[in-house]
């Protein structure tokens, strides 16, 4: 703080010329007589893109704002759309302020402020009673003769963050210091993902290695150690609709929002070299799964689109197989005994049953003329004999994947051009077969607890954004994806920009 006012004095005498800082400077403070700004990445809202730009030539006549835009879909739709910005008014901020987790903090500050009556209103509720007693409980408030008074110790309000509504923390240590010193702190509902034995975790340039994440006490434990990979965490996450407020069908898509329970659960992680991006090695990850309430909107296709995109190969790869898938394919149908390893029917005449890979092909990364992974893709033990009937459902209950993922990976980035919030507040499921349906289902749910009114906007501005999402893929000068569009090459499968921008143009009409 001392630092900050210094740079701000200085800022004022003219003693400091030029400053970089995150976007701390955006609001509330009077920084003087600043001719230019830059901005390094969309703000993420207009809102903030004014704040910022408007710090420059505060006093001054003329002054000079400029955006230097990323590759994220988001930045991109920006930089390629002008008029969407500077015709745009600014965003309204959204915040459920009924959703469980936030008004517990509410009416604690609250009542810290002035004792509750039994019975008392609070907003729009009629009373606050239950969160009360819960307080009780805790031993924050006490009750006598019908009134609440705070009794807990501290501040709650400085408890509260502003930004973001998550009540639970987990606080990392850094255990190669002497007495161990706490380096930062990361939300529950994120900490699997960030934080789990083995990760490396970066704090002021330096990295740290996770040696435990003691789950029930909120801590992990860090040792500082130079190494010259960073890790990435693979989770497996589920989602079910518990209860469906709305839904609304559009003809070849249905859209729907209500309350989810989405189950995470970290399965492994792995190594990847700085800078040349090459995977090193891998781990397991052995944490219990994390359960969290909120509220999702979903996207379903109709069976009719379905059918449609699978005809037309949107929904399904075309692969080269290798030089030995021939004589592979007819090894796994004789071992078979030509009969469909599901169903059990047996082949028909003039046509042959078809054989499908258990774990997908393209992940075994086979490329023609560099590599010859097919031979391990091609392996009998990963190959099956399916008839017609039965291999549609089994390439349904996958295919779908790469169109959808590309249309999961735009709608939660291009989110933030109909809602106040960073792509990051927004979690996505992508499922080939949704329990309910037996169709392709991509779900975007609030990833705070309880949710925080996004899905419920998302759901009345599905079709911009669906809009949104097919300009960008259609402009995106890219081959076969890119950061800026349906997600970067190598984490998705080869040609899945072609296959999201059918998906998506078939779902326009
Ligand atoms: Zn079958
Ligand atoms: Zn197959
Ligand atoms: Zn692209």
């Amino acid at each position: 703080p001392s630092q900050r006012r210094e740079i701000e004095r200085g800022l004022r005498e003219g003693t400091v010329r030029a400053v970089v800082a995150t976007n701390a400077l955006e609001l509330g403070v009077d920084i003087g007589e600043l001719t230019a700004c830059v901005m390094v990445g969309y703000p993420g809202s207009v809102a903030s893109t004014w704040q910022q730009a408007g710090r420059a030539g505060r006093r001054a006549g003329a002054s000079l704002a400029i955006l230097i835009t990323s590759s994220s879909p988001l930045d991109q739709y920006i930089v390629t759309h002008p008029r969407y910005f500077f015709g745009r008014p600014v965003e309204e901020a959204l915040l459920d302020p009924d959703n469980p987790a936030i008004l517990a903090d509410h009416v604690a500050c609250a009542a810290f402020e002035l004792p509750f009556e039994a019975g008392e209103g609070f907003g729009r509720l009629a009373d606050v009673d239950d969160l009360l007693d819960l307080l009780t409980e805790g031993g924050a408030v006490h009750r006598s003769n019908g009134r609440y008074t705070w009794v807990g110790e501290g501040y709650p309000a400085g408890a509260v963050g502003l930004r973001t509504s998550t009540p639970d923390a987990v606080v990392i240590q850094d255990v190669s210091t002497e007495p161990p010193q706490v380096i930062g702190q990361v939300d529950r509902p994120s900490a699997p993902m960030l934080v789990y034995p083995g990760a490396v975790y970066l704090h002021e340039g330096a990295s740290y290695l996770v040696e435990e994440l003691n789950w029930e006490a909120g801590i992990a434990r860090v040792r500082a150690e130079e190494v010259e990979f960073y890790t990435r965490a693979s989770a497996t996450t589920e989602v079910r609709v518990v209860e469906t407020v709305h839904r609304r069908a559009a003809g070849p898509w249905a859209t729907g929002w209500g309350a989810v329970e989405v189950t995470t659960r970290v399965t492994g992680y792995r190594q990847i070299r700085r800078y040349t991006h090459e995977v090193l090695g891998w781990g397991e990850v052995d944490l219990p799964e994390q359960r969290m309430e909120t509220v999702g909107v979903w996207l379903d296709l109709s069976e009719d689109l379905v059918d449609r995109l699978q005809e037309e190969r949107v929904l399904r790869s075309v692969v080269d197989y290798g030089p030995n898938w021939p004589a592979q394919r007819d090894a796994a149908r004789a071992r078979d005994g030509y009969r469909c390893r599901y169903c059990g029917a047996p082949e028909r005449e003039g046509r042959q049953h078809d054989v499908h890979h258990i774990v997908p092909f393209h992940a075994f990364g086979y490329i023609p003329g560099v590599n010859d992974l097919y031979r391990l893709a091609n392996a009998l033990d990963n190959l099956i004999t399916l008839c017609p009937v039965c291999h549609r459902r089994a390439e349904r209950a996958r295919g779908a994947r790469s169109a959808l993922s590309g249309l999961a990976y735009l709608l939660r980035h291009l989110a933030p051009l109909q809602i106040l919030c960073a792509p990051g507040d927004l979690g996505t499921a992508v499922e080939a077969r949704a329990p309910e349906t037996g169709l392709p289902r991509v779900t975007f749910y609030d990833r705070a607890p309880g949710g925080a009114g996004l899905s419920p906007r998302l759901f009345e501005l599905f079709e911009p954004l669906l809009e949104a999402a097919l300009d960008r893929v259609r402009t995106c000068p890219c081959a076969d994806g890119c950061p800026g569009c349906v997600g970067p090459v190598g984490e998705q499968e080869a040609g899945t920009k072609e296959r999201t921008r059918r998906l998506l143009e078939a779902m326009g009409g």
